[in-house]
């Protein structure tokens, strides 16, 4: 049985949700910094902690002032590491 990366307890397959590669309670899938449930592969992570695209994500480690929309934190987590900006 898989443990939840964020409570470290069991995760039954009726209450899982896969994000990040791991799976996780589904009230335990919230960004770390407000609190908001986030959905599998709807939201940002950093060091293996999840976030929300908007507004923590972006607020913390998002280009500041440029008044864009952050497309690139839309994209699943697993291409973003792929993403070349040259
Ligand atoms: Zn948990
Ligand atoms: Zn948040």
């Amino acid at each position: 049985m898989p443990k939840c990366p964020k409570c470290q307890k069991e995760v039954y397959f009726a209450e899982r949700v896969t994000s990040l590669g791991k799976d996780w309670h589904r009230p335990c899938l919230k960004c770390e910094k407000c609190g908001k449930t986030l959905t599998s592969g709807g939201h940002a992570e950093h060091e293996g902690k999840p976030y929300c695209n908007h507004p923590c994500y972006a607020a913390m480690f998002g280009p500041k002032g440029s008044g864009k929309p952050f497309l690139h934190l839309l994209l699943p987590f697993t291409l973003q590491a792929n993403v070349s900006w040259t």
